[in-house]
Parts: structure tokens; C-alpha cells; sequence
């Protein structure tokens, strides 16, 4: 039988242990099961999906990039052949056998480091879509008739027309601003390096200049509620100047970069 005092240093031991595994190197395995992209997500964003978060698929397809015109050769757009965020179904599609095969080839990485930063970036355009500030959710909760109870429609609906009034342009650059946002939390670091391999592989909407990439390590956590609030309800539009491109004046509003 053991004492009292047996278990509790017993206890110990085993949390000291579960502690330096987790410190030793950049074992992804059970950090990505205590920290799944979309928490993460709603962690550092103070955001919540509603009504619900996507609903998450894994697909054995093995969709192909039709290079446009204009395209560099070798491109791996994240939202042709990686995955896909459906807003009518409001679903995250990863194409698990495309994420491993370009893991291999050219990324020479696992296989699940890939699929995090895929599911990062899908998750952050379900977060435009459906994303709520959590100080304004119980308002939003509670926005019904005295009598009735929460009814999420008039919601969805004035989401699902702010999400398709958004320029394509506006939603990856978005996508991919909150993806490095999060990477730019210490325990991601190391992911840092296959994000901007990914990101040289994408067309030009995807890319971020160094400048950017630098000043979202910053603090811009106000900034981006605004835009963020802009993005989500189009509300304040006289901040966004209606008479340029919609990516260069968010980029001028967060960063203060004239176009
Ligand atoms: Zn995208």
C-alpha cells in the first residue's frame, strides 16, 4: 500500500516528465492535439465560430492545379490542391494524400506540420466568415424577441452576403495575416520556416512582403479586431477608403504603408 506522501511524489514525477517532453524540441504530435488550429484561432483572437465551428473533413481526392495564364511554374495554391473552406456548408476539406505527397516533395517536411498550416489557413477564412467577438456574444445571443429564443439566421445571412461581397484578393490576404499571426506564437515558431516555403508557392494574393510578415510580429492586436470587424459585418466603412484596392488599404491601415 502506498503512503500518502508515495502517490503525491509519484504525481510529481510523472507531470515533471510530461513537462520536459514537451519542452524538448519541436514534437508536434501532442501539441497538435492539445492545440488544434481552430482553438488556437479563437484563443488569440478572442473570437468564437458561431453558430458552431466548421465541421472538418479529411478527403483522399487528389485535386490538380490548373495553372492561369499568368502563373509561375510550380505553383501549390493552399485552397486548390491542400484544402478548401466551403462557406455554404461551412466546412474545412484537407486533402490528406495532396498535404502528404507535397509534404514529401518539394517541402521535405511531416506530413503533419503541412496539415496544420493548411488547416490554419482555412480555419482563419471560416474566422472572416464566422467569426464573433466574444465580448459581443452574448449580445448576439441574445438577440432575439422576448418570448423566443436564439435565432441564427438573420446572423448567417448577413454573414454569408458580407463573406461574398469581400474581394478574393481581401480573403487570402486575411487567410493568411491570421495564419502568421498565430505563428508568431513562441510554441510555433519552428513552423515558421515551412509556412513561408508554402507561401513562395503560391499566386501573388497569398504573399506577404517582409515588411508585413515583420510588423504582425508587433503588436497589432487592435488594429486587427478592427479589421477584423470590418471584414466580419462591414461595419465603420468610412475607415476603408472605398476608392482603392480593398488589400491595399487594410495593408495601409495596419501597417500604415502608403500604396
Ligand atoms: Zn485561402
Amino acid at each position: 500500500m502506498l503512503s500518502n506522501k508515495q502517490i503525491e511524489e509519484w504525481i510529481k514525477s510523472v507531470i515533471v516528465k510530461r513537462f520536459k517532453q514537451r519542452a524538448e524540441g519541436d514534437y508536434l504530435g501532442e501539441y497538435s492535439v492539445r492545440h488544434h488550429p481552430s482553438i488556437h484561432i479563437q484563443q488569440i483572437f478572442h473570437q468564437l465560430y458561431r453558430p458552431t465551428s466548421p465541421i472538418e473533413i479529411y478527403s483522399d481526392k487528389m485535386p490538380r492545379y490548373t495553372p492561369q495564364p499568368d502563373d509561375e511554374d510550380g505553383l501549390i495554391p493552399i485552397d486548390e490542391v491542400l484544402g478548401s473552406y466551403d462557406s455554404d456548408k461551412r466546412m474545412v476539406v484537407i486533402y490528406i494524400k495532396n498535404v502528404e505527397k507535397y509534404a514529401k516533395n518539394p517541402f521535405q517536411t511531416d506530413a503533419d506540420k503541412l496539415k496544420y498550416i493548411v488547416e490554419l489557413h482555412e480555419y482563419a477564412h471560416a474566422l472572416v466568415h464566422l467569426g464573433v467577438y466574444n465580448k459581443e456574444d452574448e449580445k448576439l445571443l441574445r438577440g432575439y424577441n422576448p418570448g423566443h429564443e436564439t435565432d441564427w439566421e438573420p446572423y448567417l445571412s448577413s454573414r454569408n452576403s458580407t463573406n461574398t461581397t469581400l474581394d478574393l484578393s481581401v480573403h487570402e490576404f486575411l487567410a493568411q495575416l491570421i495564419s502568421w499571426k498565430i505563428l508568431t506564437e513562441p510554441e510555433l515558431h519552428h513552423l515558421q520556416n515551412l509556412f513561408l516555403k508554402l507561401m513562395k508557392k503560391q499566386p501573388k494574393q497569398y504573399r506577404m512582403s517582409k515588411v508585413i510578415l515583420e510588423r504582425v510580429e508587433n503588436d497589432v492586436d487592435d488594429k486587427f479586431r478592427h479589421i477584423l470587424n470590418w471584414a466580419q459585418n462591414h461595419e465603420d466603412m468610412s475607415s476603408i477608403p472605398t476608392d482603392v484596392n480593398q488589400r491595399e488599404a487594410i495593408e495601409s491601415l495596419l501597417f500604415n504603408i502608403i500604396p
